[in-house]
């Protein structure tokens, strides 16, 4: 009866279901991406400076968003992760519907700014 992984849920999704990145069955977030390819997926748009659309360059100047692409590709690579022709559409229109929803997400969090 270890089950230690209760306080994911706050911070996650609530949806069960199949995940559009990996087709694994789980817990998806609201663009029904599993943890692991939501991170992806906002690690390429930072990648592809879609800032529009990165939960975690919102509210970021100019110059911190060159800083996170930079990091990412340092990081990560250069190479898209979960943006793959067949899915750039896809992800794109997914991130756009919710791109509202993000941006809550985001305020909620209410990111402190380091400067
Ligand atoms: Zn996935």
């Amino acid at each position: 009866m270890a089950e230690l992984d209760e306080n994911v849920d706050e911070s996650w999704g609530s949806f069960e279901g199949q995940c559009q990145g990996c087709d694994l069955f789980g817990r998806l977030n609201d663009l029904l991406l599993c943890e692991e390819c939501a991170a992806k997926l906002e690690r390429d748009l930072i990648r592809q400076r879609d800032w529009d659309y990165s939960a975690t360059a919102f509210g970021l100047s100019p110059d911190d968003r060159e800083k996170l692409h930079r990091q990412v590709i340092a990081q990560y690579g250069e190479a898209l992760e979960l943006i793959a022709s067949h899915l750039h559409c896809a992800a794109r229109s997914a991130a756009h519907v919710s791109k509202a929803t993000l941006n809550k997400g985001a305020m909620r969090r209410r990111r402190k700014r380091r400067d």
